[in-house]
């Protein structure tokens, strides 16, 4: 007989396993063990060489980064535990010292940060090219160019990329290119269709969808991105949480009635913006008057619910803040994606002096509230433009 101590450990129950539920169980596990010593595999691809330790996956993990690489058309996927930190599990993979890196000059600006911060201290160097360059990035690329990064449309200033043009003349010179595909979802473009070789997702935008979880993916093309991608997380210890994985799972299968409903809230509420007096650009790249729209018709099938609106030379940096203080529906805070809208005012010379924006851009993400509320709850913050407010 076991003593009961030891019975706490290793109890002898039996419960029924045949519990055949619709969700993916949260399979929690650092150690998982081996009927014998010389059956251990080592390796961090559990696909391939076997479940060896919860660092290189659980069932959660790998099933939701197989899920993410079907959508995406890719041929596997890697999780990271946010989406910056996707951003630098690629960097990382691909660059060294003396490794010349090509970086859109409308980037996420973390993603700028890491750049122009850490990846600095190794001694990368960092190029910031104009997001609109198209084949033009030939000027840019060295011998010692040896990752590209796109982002398309661009954070907060929503320029288009001609993606296939700058693979293309990447991939003459054998340069990987790397996107980030949060704002379609990794559904709207096909990074891979358009010669992208990795693409990297927040999933804690629209894939998690309810602003309750971190996560991020890299989706590959082939073999060869995801040995390097893979071997990195390994030395690097990066994993990722079950339960942050079982969000995501959720999040996941509700992802195309939420997009149907954001695509078609932020068009109304874009179109509108179009017609207000105070409003001089609305940034959305499904609007004719977009800069780059053509790009996004030409590439894209959808749009989401993440987009800037620009107003009027005459008012200044205090109206623009005025306006988003006085939202009431509209929340103010970062990230975007979740069902809850936000806004939040942007400086945009600081991070893109040269673009004319300065501080009269606002960037919006349409959530699930009914779509003439949140007219309504602009319309009544427009008051902080009227002349003697
Ligand atoms: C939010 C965001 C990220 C980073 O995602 P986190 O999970 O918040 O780290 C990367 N790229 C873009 C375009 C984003 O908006």
């Amino acid at each position: 007989m076991k003593d009961w101590k030891t019975k706490l450990i290793h109890s002898d129950t039996k419960t029924r396993q045949d519990f055949h539920s619709l969700t993916t169980p949260v399979y929690r596990g650092s150690t998982v063990v081996f009927p014998t010593m010389e059956s251990i595999a080592i390796g961090w691809d559990q696909e391939e060489v076997g479940y060896t330790y919860g660092v290189s996956g659980t069932p959660t993990s790998l099933e939701l980064a197989a899920r993410i690489a079907e959508l995406e058309t890719g041929s596997g996927a890697l999780l990271a535990p946010s989406g910056l930190s996707a951003i630098s599990l690629v960097d990382l993979s691909y660059l060294s010292a003396g490794s010349h890196l090509l970086i859109p000059d409308n980037v996420y600006v973390p993603g700028r940060l890491l750049a122009t911060n850490l990846l600095k201290r190794f001694g990368v160097e960092t190029e910031f090219y104009p997001a609109c360059v198209g084949a033009d990035i030939a000027k840019h690329i060295r011998p010692n160019t040896h990752l590209i990064w796109t982002e398309s449309p661009g954070s907060i200033t929503m320029e288009l990329q001609d993606i296939p043009a700058i693979a293309a003349v990447a991939h003459e010179h054998g340069v990987p290119v790397a996107m980030d595909n949060t704002w379609a979802a990794g559904v709207y473009f096909n990074a891979f269709e358009h010669g992208v070789d990795i693409s990297l997702q927040a999933a804690t935008k629209y894939v998690g969808g309810h602003s309750d979880v971190l996560l991020g993916s890299v989706t590959v093309r082939d073999a060869s991105h995801w040995e390097r991608i893979g071997e990195t997380r390994s030395r690097l210890g990066l994993c990722v949480s079950p339960d942050e994985c079982s969000l995501v799972l959720r999040g996941l299968q509700t992802l195309s009635v939420r997009l149907r409903h954001v695509e078609q809230a932020a068009l109304q509420v874009a179109e509108w913006l179009e017609k207000r007096p105070e409003v001089e650009t609305v940034l959305h790249p499904a609007l004719p008057s977009c800069p780059g729209h053509e790009l996004w018709k030409r590439d894209f099938t959808g749009s989401s619910g993440l987009f800037s609106i620009v107003f009027r030379r005459e008012f200044s940096p205090e109206q623009v803040r005025g306006f988003v203080n006085s939202l009431k529906l509209f929340k103010i805070g970062f990230s975007w994606g979740g069902v809850t809208s936000l806004a939040a005012a942007y400086n945009v010379q600081r991070i893109r002096p040269h673009t004319e924006y300065g501080e009269r851009l606002v960037r919006l993400s349409i959530g699930l509230e009914e779509t003439t509320d949140l007219i309504a709850d602009l319309e009544q913050a427009m008051k902080v433009f009227a002349p003697g407010a």
